[in-house]
């Protein structure tokens, strides 16, 4: 399936997905995917899909949302790979415009300093790129790219398409445990973040099943003295990981529901509670799960958030990868 959704996203409203990659073709092989290994590891664009096809199915989709009365808040391209290997992706961007809902593009930015491709994601309106570490070192070890890519080609070709882009940019950093949580690292983050002036940038944590089983995201301590650097670094730092909880189906036992939710996506301290009360339960079972250290809190900008211990989810949810 190409177009999917429309899903509920914090950061676009409601998000059509459009994914114009199949599973896995990717300039990385990023240690927390969650798509899973790259298997076909690739820096050579091509088509994957023809233009006509990709434009059929987000229109018939499109026509489906409105006649059920809902709403798009934006068309994204968001595939199981990196969205820039699609050599069409400039017509498939233009194409989308006949709809008149704004283009958004995630990408890993790994082509960034190819000018056809800055051509091409020029054309979106809203822009993410990724940007998990800025040395050299590291950045090797947590996206595992492709040998022919070169993180100053891919830093400059950031620089370089945000000097021309009239939509709105975003970076999006991934955190890990014994990867990019140390201060110097987040340090060294914050200072390019600085320079380069995104509209936001976010910060988020592998909470899902990723690619490499070993994969966890910083301790709480970590976390927060992340947040504490980027918050006195670079003001336009957000984080990524809180979920809402609208569509929250309650299983009777709240301990469990708070648990699995909390594995998914860490709550804020507001939606938790909301949570609590909407199936009648009291504050006293999130605290017993603190004590217990099932869950641990952190506070970003006045706000506490809710995450549960990834070690203990590991054990339940993931197999090793073979
Ligand atoms: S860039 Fe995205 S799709 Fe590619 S390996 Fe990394 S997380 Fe997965």
């Amino acid at each position: 399936m190409i177009a999917f959704g429309p899903v509920p996203s914090r950061r676009l409203g409601y998000s059509l997905g459009i994914n114009n990659i199949p599973a896995k073709y990717c300039t990385y092989s990023c240690v927390y995917c969650q798509v899973g290994r790259t298997t076909h590891m690739t820096i050579d664009r091509q088509e994957f899909y023809p233009v006509d096809q990709i434009l059929a199915e987000v229109g018939q989709k499109v026509a489906e949302v409105a006649e059920a009365g809902k709403r798009i808040d934006y068309l994204t391209l968001v595939p199981d790979g990196e969205p820039t290997l699609d050599i069409n992706l400039g017509k498939v961007i233009g194409g989308l415009k006949q709809f008149e809902i704004p283009v958004a593009v995630i990408s890993n930015a790994s082509l960034i300093d190819r000018l056809d491709v800055q051509e091409e994601i020029i054309q979106a309106d809203w822009v993410s790129l990724k940007v998990d570490s800025v040395d050299e070192r590291v950045w090797r070890k947590i996206n595992r790219p492709h040998r022919r890519l070169s993180l100053p080609r891919i830093l400059e070709g950031m620089f370089a398409f945000k000097q021309k882009f009239p939509g709105k940019l975003v970076t999006e950093s991934m955190l890990v445990a014994g990867l990019n949580d140390s201060e110097k690292t987040t340090r060294q983050l914050c200072d390019f973040l600085l320079e380069l002036q995104p509209s936001i940038s976010y910060l988020s944590i592998p909470t899902r099943p990723p690619a490499e089983v070993e994969v966890t995201p910083p301790s709480p301590e970590a976390l927060q003295e992340i947040i504490e650097i980027c918050s006195e670094q670079a003001p336009f730092v957000d984080l990524l990981f809180e979920a809402e909880v609208g569509d929250f189906v309650s299983t009777g036992n709240l301990r469990e529901d708070i648990l699995s939710i909390t594995a998914v996506h860490p709550l804020r301290e507001e939606a938790l509670r909301d949570m609590v009360s909407a199936v009648g339960g009291t504050w006293q079972v999130v605290e017993d799960l603190l004590t217990s250290g099932g869950i641990s809190s952190i506070r970003y900008r006045e706000e506490r958030y809710f995450l549960r211990h990834f070690k203990d989810i590991r054990r339940k949810n993931v197999e090793p990868v073979p």
